[in-house]
């Protein structure tokens, strides 16, 4: 699952059906995928794939592009081209724009389930189409878009109701034998989200992308989908995950790598074990942890350090980081796996982590 080393996981990952999303295998053979979605109007081009280059760089698996108009469907082609990684065509009323989508050459199209009935004479021909292609279908049920019949049901977007639209609209693709399919049933609760997903688990081996919507600004999406995300990464379950901010979409990666990361799914980078100080501290903490954050960032090689506010608790929890300080007495304990290597006045802390992570990185790197 592209994982150096064996880390323990919660739970096995649920078995399902692979896909392959313009390169990117999305399923239980494969690790969890991180997606983000484009900001820029899809049809300027080169803001697109500028964007597209930003998330890329941050980590981005795999992003999705809106296309509600002509001029949108008539850039897929140039940005489908020229992305560095998957493009995945977002339509919501058009089947014309799904065949553009495909036509172009996206890596997957995701249609809304409240509008494709409007398709309902055009799905056996999206799915001829797709499955010429080589184009998976991502069916993307959420909260508002519930498939009419069913919201009267059952009057909201019950669990129940999202899983059984979302079945209904799988089901009208594998009728035509299509089932390169992978669903996803968001709603902004991370409850209901969470019950969604197990119920949709138990009933079909289609992969699943994981998402609250409208989960908020940064703070709050992050709360939310941390805590969707992982009590259902922890079952095992989730395929992809895009984790939905107001805010730009690279806060959007790095928010869904580090989920992944918290739950052993991807390999941690930089660790900062920090305590969170107490009555003990003899140095402020908040700060220093600040500093050496922001002193590493960027750096690539996993590396735990350790920052701790004292030397009664500080070495003993330092003990299992590749680097540590504890301070005392206006001076710095630095530790290199569990041994004291030097004692260092309180205003050099910071430097001489920096100098001796950077020193590790390298001896990683070279070995
Ligand atoms: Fe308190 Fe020391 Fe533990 Fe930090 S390391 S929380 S200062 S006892």
């Amino acid at each position: 699952l592209g994982l150096p080393e064996a880390l323990p996981v919660l739970a096995p990952r649920r078995k399902t059906r692979q896909l392959d999303v313009g390169g990117v295998g999305v399923g239980s053979d494969h690790r969890v995928s991180v997606q983000s979605m484009t900001t820029t109007l899809t049809a300027d081009v080169n803001a697109t794939l500028q964007q597209i280059a930003e998330l890329t760089a941050a980590g981005c698996d795999i992003v999705r592009v809106a296309c509600p108009s002509a001029d949108d469907a008539e850039a897929l082609p140039a940005i489908a081209k020229k992305s560095q990684i998957p493009v995945i065509a977002d339509i919501h009323f058009q089947p014309k724009y799904v065949f553009a989508a495909i036509d172009a050459g996206c890596a997957a199209v995701r249609v809304n389930p409240g509008n494709i009935k409007k398709f309902d004479d055009k799905v056996g021909e999206i799915a001829k189409a797709a499955k010429d292609a080589g184009t998976p279908i991502r069916i993307g049920v959420n909260a508002g878009s519930l498939e009419p019949g069913i919201f009267a049901k059952y009057g909201k977007a019950t669990p129940e109701a999202l899983v059984e639209s979302a079945l209904w609209e799988a089901s009208l693709f594998s009728e035509h034998d299509f089932h390169d399919i992978k669903i996803s049933v968001k709603h902004h609760d991370p409850v209901t989200m969470v019950r969604a997903y197990e119920l949709l688990a138990e009933q079909c081996d289609y992969p699943l992308h994981l998402g609250v919507t409208e989960a908020g600004p940064t703070f709050q999406g992050t709360i939310k989908s941390a805590t969707a995300f992982g009590a259902l990464l922890a079952k095992g379950i989730g395929d992809t995950i895009r984790v939905s901010l107001s805010a730009p979409p690279i806060e959007e990666v790095r928010v869904g790598l580090s989920i992944l990361e918290s739950m052993n799914l991807r390999p941690r980078k930089l660790e900062i074990v920090s305590c969170p100080s107490c009555g003990r501290a003899q140095v402020d903490v908040y700060k220093l942890a600040d500093e050496v954050t922001a002193g590493l960032e960027g750096m690539e090689v996993p590396l735990r350090v350790a920052v701790m506010g004292c030397v009664v608790n500080g070495p003993g929890e330092a003990r299992d980081a590749d680097l540590g300080v504890a301070s005392g007495n206006g001076k710095g304990q630095i530790f290199v796996k569990g041994e004291v290597i030097k004692t260092v006045p309180e205003a050099q802390i910071v430097e001489t982590l920096i100098d001796e992570a950077m020193r590790l990185a390298e001896e990683a790197g070279e070995g």
